[in-house]
């Protein structure tokens, strides 16, 4: 079932040698490097050396479907490579296919202007700089994105800016070079049509970094997550993406194939820490015999597998159904992914953390840190309960009564 086309297969083949022959190793180095003092937020040299070397290998921007850009993959095909990367918190970076940047460069491909294509989608392709997507607001509940207040207001030749946003993943990546804004353009319009995206460069006088944010103390750096200001910040109307009011139009496009991508990563993370939960259960002796002999390990091991296959085989399902029936046709299933995976890898994590004792805690263990990314995606690209929402009135809506 969910069979990989024969070019998927080799791609798949190889990315599998490529992260166990220079990810792996690369990866003690860049913690090595960010860890020196002083080098928090600055990048490795050796990522940008992985990454000259997956463009040279064809493994680059495996995300996009359009082979003038990238792989030319289906959904289906991209989600077992996204597995695969998602085993490592860096792999997705080294083959140009990790979030924000993917789906700001769906936003661009799918709607922006042939001068927004070449400013900024080009080097964006060719992991030139960096990007990030910000909409979330502190004073306002954004997982109802009609609450959205930052203001793009038209004056002239440019729109004006004004607002407050947060949780801007990569903001404070010194490669981060724009942010696309999403924010009110007329107030008075229908609530969904009152939002539009504008690209903001960085370096725009009156843009801010209030401060970097952090997961359970984890502040991703050198990415880094942020609280921004958008201070009366001017750009010029040709910055603004597709048009006016179709803000929520282009979030809704950007967000299936990305939800996808992160599902099937928390997959590869999940598989990791079962495999990190076996070996640990079958070695540490405890009361006489290995972990692993002892019946509560034994669920755990085995209740972690169940779900990790049940999560994959409704991911790859969301995936085909992408493919077939696009956006639109597969939300119920993108809402039921969103639901279930991210649920399922806190779970099979956390179980690796308790087997593990106090070394699934501290620093020596990568699982506190999956942790965290599991859990933030129980709230990242709307909450757990949005999606619920969602599912139940489709479900409603569906039934014959
Ligand atoms: C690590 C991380 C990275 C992120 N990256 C980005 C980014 O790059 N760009 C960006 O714009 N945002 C980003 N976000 C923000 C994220 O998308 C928002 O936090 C999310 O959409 C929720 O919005 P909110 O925080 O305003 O929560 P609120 O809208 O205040 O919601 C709070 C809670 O209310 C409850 N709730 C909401 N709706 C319902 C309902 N219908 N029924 C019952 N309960 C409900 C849920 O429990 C929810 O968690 C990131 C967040 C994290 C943690």
């Amino acid at each position: 079932m969910f069979d990989l086309s024969a070019r998927a297969q080799e791609i798949r083949e190889r990315l599998i040698v490529f992260m166990r022959e220079v990810v792996a190793p690369g990866e003690h180095e860049y913690h090595a490097a960010v860890a020196e003092p002083g080098q928090r937020w600055l990048i490795p040299p050796v990522m940008e050396e992985m990454k000259r070397k997956a463009r040279a290998a064809g493994l680059w921007n495996l995300f996009l479907p359009d082979s003038r850009h990238g792989a030319g993959l289906t959904n289906l095909d991209y989600a077992r490579m996204a597995e695969i990367m998602g085993r490592s918190l860096i792999a997705s970076e080294v083959f140009n296919c990790s979030a924000p940047d993917t789906g700001n460069m769906e936003v661009l491909h799918m709607y922006g202007n042939e001068f927004q294509k070449r400013q900024w989608l080009d080097p964006l392709l060719a992991g030139e700089i960096r990007s990030g997507f910000a909409m979330t607001e502190p004073d306002v509940a954004s997982s109802d994105a009609t609450n959205i207040r930052c203001r793009i207001l038209r004056e002239g030749d440019q729109y004006r800016i004004s607002g407050k946003k947060w949780w801007t993943t990569g903001a404070m990546d010194p490669r981060c070079k724009f942010f696309i804004v999403m924010g009110e353009t007329n107030p008075e319009a229908k609530p969904y049509a009152r939002q539009s995206m504008v690209i903001v460069p960085r370096d725009t006088p009156g843009v801010r970094i209030v401060r970097p944010l952090h997961v359970f103390g984890f502040d991703d750096a050198p990415c880094g997550h942020a609280e921004l200001a958008f201070d009366d910040v001017h750009v010029p109307l040709g910055n603004l993406i597709y048009g006016e009011g179709k803000g929520f139009e282009i979030a809704q496009g950007r967000l299936g194939p990305g939800r996808v991508h992160h599902c099937m990563r928390l997959i590869g993370l999940a598989e990791r820490a079962l495999e990190a939960m076996v070996a640990r259960a079958k070695s540490r002796i405890v009361f006489g015999h290995p972990i692993a002999r002892h019946g509560m390990a034994q669920e755990a091991i085995a209740l972690s597998r169940c779900e990790i296959e049940q999560a994959r085989l409704l991911t790859l399902s969301t995936a085909a159904a992408l493919d077939k029936l696009g956006t639109r046709g597969a939300r119920d299933r993108v809402a039921m992914i969103k639901v279930v995976v991210p649920r399922m890898a806190c779970q099979v994590i956390d179980r690796a953390i308790q087997i593990h004792g106090g070394a699934g805690l501290c620093e020596d263990s990568f699982l506190g840190q999956a942790y965290a990314g599991a859990r933030s995606l129980r709230i990242a690209d709307g909450p757990d309960e949005v999606h619920i929402m969602t599912l139940s009135k489709m479900e409603c809506e569906r039934a014959v009564v």
